[in-house]
Parts: structure tokens; sequence; C-alpha cells
């Protein structure tokens, strides 16, 4: 017997602005400074200071609520929700609540090539807690107010995902989103995003579990794990007619289960009373005219140009546009020879990548490292057939590691590619003749000798030799020394 699976997230992204939503505290990642160091009277909520509502962070909700195609509320409230916790020093957040700043919005995933939509159910701003470090090692644990008072933007989602697999694809596409917009680092290790999400099960037989909700599933790949361990674990339970309490769980990173945190909070257990310190917030059309005007072209119309535009296929182009900052990089380059842009793509696509890859670092040293001009040249002298692929690819690595000029390179590290046709001429004789058993297994039909006389003429030429070339040169070769 099978079941459905019914998901709903809750998704808070930290906003990038300089200073936190109601104090001009800077706005940092957890771990960047000292703790309790980044703090004011307004932030630590003690009696007699009063908040004051950033700007910048209502422009960048406003401009999310845009790119998920969400109705903008008019007026919007803060209220108090009541909860005691040492991580809130005031005893309440300041969260927007039944009055959000916009709903009924969507977003389509792409889940194994299929599109599927998503529908939001609300936009709202609020405050960061602060955040509790456990040293487990010596039995303590710390408070760090720091991240009390940034701006955080809440996406609540219907229960339309239907698969941990589609979960982890809406995470990943809100993050995009968020970073196309530059209104979130996104940074899931830091914490910019931590995502709540609410499951339940449905039998074939109609019977439904009840929900149950999964707190911070902060890595895509513990979200994964946690979602399937929680649907199989409510499916068992259901099937040997077992009790499910609704209740909120954890899951343990190092036994990769969930386990109970708490029985689920009530709306009423909050005592949510408005703001009086914050007046509601109003959207005019100023404001709306200036998100509008801060959205830059979208990654799906990103992919959808990069494909008309420069005929890239629709894989390569998502691949380039899954940051902001590699789609620009490969623009930037293409733009500096645009009769080879495919080189380009595929130069960014594999050698760039497969550098980052190998040495382990991040697309932005990368990118500072082989700026995207130098880039452009190197594609242009591998498109003229100057350079082989896997000499591109040692030149790229140099300029990363010691940088320089992309012709003083290739001639100091003798990587250009041979066209001196006696050269090679040279290097297929001596090949062939030194191989002549293999010649005539060829002639007998053994085609795939080839690529054995192609690999020793590369090795005799150090690899500077056009595989496309040689490749003529040896049947013309074989069939001389046939004709003798
Ligand atoms: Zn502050
Ligand atoms: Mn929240």
């Amino acid at each position: 017997m099978g079941y459905r699976t019914v998901i709903g997230l809750e998704i808070h992204m930290q906003l990038a602005t300089q200073s936190k939503i109601f104090c001009g505290c800077p706005v940092i990642d957890s771990g960047d400074y000292p703790l309790n160091t980044v703090i004011c009277p307004v932030c630590l909520g003690l009696p007699g200071s009063l908040p004051s509502l950033n700007e910048k962070a209502v422009l960048f909700g406003v401009m999310l609520a845009l790119a998920t195609d969400c109705h903008i509320n008019e007026t919007s409230i803060f209220y108090r929700k009541h909860y005691f916790y040492p991580d809130l020093p005031k005893g309440y957040q300041i969260t927007q609540y039944k009055k959000g700043l916009a709903n009924n919005g969507k977003l389509f995933i792409d889940s194994h090539s299929s599109s599927k939509m998503i529908r939001i159910r609300q936009i709202h701003l609020e405050e960061d807690a602060g955040k509790i470090i456990h040293e487990s090692d010596v039995d303590r644990s710390l408070i760090d107010y720091n991240r009390c008072g940034v701006p955080l933007v809440e996406l609540v989602t219907e229960p339309d995902i239907e698969s941990s697999q589609q979960a982890v694809d809406f995470v990943r596409k809100l993050r995009q989103i968020g970073l196309y917009l530059k209104i979130c680092r996104g940074n899931m290790e830091k914490g910019n995003i931590r995502v709540d999400a609410n499951i339940s099960i449905i039998l074939d037989s109609g019977q439904k579990s009840p929900r149950i909700e999964l707190k911070n599933l902060n890595s895509p790949r513990y979200m994964k794990k946690a979602l399937d361990y929680e649907a199989e674990r409510l499916s068992r339970a259901l099937f040997n007619v077992e009790e499910i309490i609704s209740e909120t769980r954890l899951f343990d990173q190092n036994e990769n289960i969930t386990k109970p945190m708490r029985s689920k909070e009530k709306d009423d257990d909050y005592r949510y009373l408005p703001e009086p310190n914050i007046p509601p917030i109003e959207i005019d059309s100023t404001l709306l005219d200036k998100a509008r005007g801060a959205i830059p072209e979208m990654p799906d119309s990103k992919i959808e140009r990069f494909t008309v535009e420069y005929g890239i296929s629709e894989a390569d182009a998502a691949i380039l546009c899954n940051t902001p900052s590699v789609a620009e990089y490969f623009e930037n380059a293409a733009s500096a020879t645009p009769r080879a842009v495919i080189t380009t793509a595929n130069l960014v696509l594999r050698e760039i990548f497969s550098i980052a890859n190998r040495e382990g670092v991040d697309f932005d040293e990368i990118s500072e490292a082989i700026p995207a001009k130098k880039l452009g040249q190197l594609s242009r002298v591998l498109h003229e057939g100057k350079i082989t692929r896997n000499k591109a690819e040692i030149v790229l690595l140099e300029i990363f590691k010691n940088g320089g000029e992309i012709e003083e390179i290739i001639d100091r590290m003798e990587v250009r590619t041979i066209t001196d046709l006696n050269v090679l001429q040279k290097a297929i004789e001596e090949v062939l003749y030194s191989n002549r058993t293999l010649v005539e297994r060829y002639n007998c039909g053994e085609e795939k000798l080839k690529g054995f006389f192609i690999g020793e003429v590369m090795k005799k030429t150090a690899g500077r030799a056009n595989p496309k070339a040689i490749i003529r040169l040896i049947e013309n070769q074989i069939n001389k020394m046939e004709n003798r």
C-alpha cells in the first residue's frame, strides 16, 4: 500500500540591508563579530527604547512579493508575538501576523524537467532573534544578541509540495531569486535562509496522518533526509495503527532521524497584540514603482534569452544562470569575443567549474583571479585553433595561480598548437613505422586502433597537436603505407 506526501514550507530569509530592521546596528553574519558587540538598546529591547522601521527592509520585501507574483496589501501591520526564550530579550518578537506584506503568490519550480506551481500563502516581515550557542564539551550555553533585529522576510507556502525533492527545489529557487534581487546573501551555512516544514501523509485508503512540524532544516541535504525520514515514520505508524501526536520535531544530523522537540503551540499561546510603536505600513505607488524598477532580469527570462541570443542549449543556459554572478561573468567574457560565444560558454561550464572544484574555491575567487576579459581572450585563441582545450585549462590554472597575460603564458609554457605540417608528419611517421603490426591489424578492420595512434602522436607532440588535423594526416599516411 502506498501513500502521498503533503508538505508546506515556512522559509525565513535574512534581508541584506545595511542596518537592522528597527535600529541602526549593522546587519552582519553570525560569527563575523565577537559575541554581543553589534547591539543597542533598541535591538536588546531595553525599557524606553523605541523601534523605527527600516524602509529598505520594506522595499526588499515588496521586491520579493513582486517577483513571486503576490498580491501586495496596501496596509500591513506589525504585532508583538509573545514567547519566553533566552534569545529573545524583549519577551516578544515584532512580526507581521494576520495582515502581512503580501498574499496569494506563486512560484514555479523545475522538478525532474517538468515545471510545477507552488502557491504562496503569505510574505511578511519580522525581526530575527538572537542565537544560543551550546557548548556541550564545557556544559554551558552562551547567548549572542548580535542577530537580534536582523530583518527577516518569512514566506509561507500552501501545502502544494509533494516530495522532499520538490521541497529542496523550491528552496533552491527561492534562494536564486533572493540572489538575483540582491535582497539576501543566500548563504545557508551561515543561516541566511532557514526552513521549517509541515509534513503529513495520506494513505491510498484516504486515511490522513496529523501534521508534523520539522524545525531548522538548514541545508538542502538535511532537509531531504529529514522529510524522507518523517514521511516513512508517519506511514509506518499509520499502517500499524499507532497513535501519532501533532508535534514539533527536530532532525538529528548525527543519527539521521527526527526527534520530538515540543508539542505544537496554538496561535493563542502567543498573545498577539498590535505593536503600538510602529505605525501600519502603507505601500503607495511610489514605493511600488521603486520596487519594480529595482527588479533585474530574472533567471527564467535570462535562460530564455541565452538560448535565443547565443544559441546555448537550455540545460547549459540554466547552469550559467544558476547564480547571477556566473551569468554576468559569462556575458562579460562573451562580449569580448562575440564570434566564440559557445566556446566561452563551454570554458565556463567545464574548465572554470572544474578548476573551482579541484582547487576547492568558490566562483567569486575564480572570477577575481581570472577576469572575464581574459577568459574572452583565451576563448578567441582556442576558437582560432591556436591551443587545444586541454592546454586551455592549463593556461587558466596558471592565470588562477600566478596571473599573467595569455599570449605570454602560452609561449612560456610551450602549449601553442603545432601548425607546422612537417613536424606533425614526422611524428606520425615515427609512430606508425614503429607500430607496423598494429597498422596491419588496423587495416584488417581493427578500427579502434586509430585512437591509440592519435594518443601516441599526442604524446610525441606533448599534447600540442590539433586532434582533428592529425586524424586526417594519420589516415593519409596509413593509405600511403598500404599502397607501397
Ligand atoms: Zn540595535
Ligand atoms: Mn517567523
